[in-house]
């Protein structure tokens, strides 16, 4: 069975009198242990996807379904309460609350999305390899320990299904081997992933690499 499928997806952005057609017509189908990289130029419509897919956007056309059951149109507790049962997200920036602590943001999520099976904090942030670092702030980290703290975040209620957008975007080589080894290990535990990547390591993981250009999921 699908974990997540898109269908028909549309999303127009309006500036002035200027319309952007960021997506048209998209259909997606995941299962459960796939892991599919969105590739693909800047502007192709990855994150907006990526956005759509998590319910933190809604699309103008078309419908996303988790589990089996529409998400899109629904009540924001209600794409909420979706999220928080099977979705961890990584977005390309800002997935810390500046003014909390590593563990502090960890500790946020699992209050708010609880899970009987959520990870203590300070293994999943040993796992990840920022074990140390449970008490900095934001601001305190380097680009690798903060896509480490983002990917904490989104792995610490154990979802079924992971969006990441751009992880490896700004790491040094070994925080781009040691999260490819994480997500690696969670897509044989069974879940699924759905990563936007300019990262060849990444997409050569992947169980599917799908090209989007200019909104559209490209078959050249
Ligand atoms: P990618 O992630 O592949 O770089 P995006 O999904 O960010 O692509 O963007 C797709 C298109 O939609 C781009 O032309 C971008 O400028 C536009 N776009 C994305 N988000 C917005 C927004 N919130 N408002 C206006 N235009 C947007
Ligand atoms: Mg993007």
């Amino acid at each position: 069975m699908s974990v997540l499928e898109a269908r028909e997806l549309y999303r127009f952005f309006h500036s002035g009198e200027e319309e952007v057609k960021a997506l048209r017509g998209v259909d997606l189908t995941v299962a459960a242990g796939e892991m599919i990289a969105l590739v693909g130029p800047s502007g192709s419509g990855k994150s907006t996807l990526l956005h759509c897919l998590a319910g933190l956007d809604e699309p103008d056309g078309g419908a996303v379904y988790v589990m089996g059951q529409p998400m899109s149109r629904q009540s924001e507790i209600i794409k909420t309460k979706f999220r928080a049962k099977y979705f961890g997200v990584m977005r390309q920036k800002d997935n810390l609350i500046s003014h909390l602590s590593v563990a502090e943001n960890l500790l946020m999520v699992q209050v708010l999305a609880p899970q009987p099976n959520s990870s203590h904090q300070k293994n999943i942030l040993d796992r990840i390899g920022i074990g140390k670092r449970a008490n900095s702030l934001p601001a305190q980290l380097s680009g690798g320990e903060l896509a480490r703290a983002g990917l904490a975040v989104a792995m610490v209620c154990h979802p079924k299904i992971l969006l990441l957008d751009e992880p490896t975007g700004e790491v040094d080589s070994e925080t781009e081997a040691d999260i490819l080894n994480l997500l690696s290990d969670f897509q044989i535990d069974g879940g699924a992933i759905v990563i936007a990547t300019h990262n060849a390591a990444a997409a050569k993981r992947a169980s599917r690499v799908i090209t989007m250009k200019d909104g559209k999921i490209s078959n050249d």
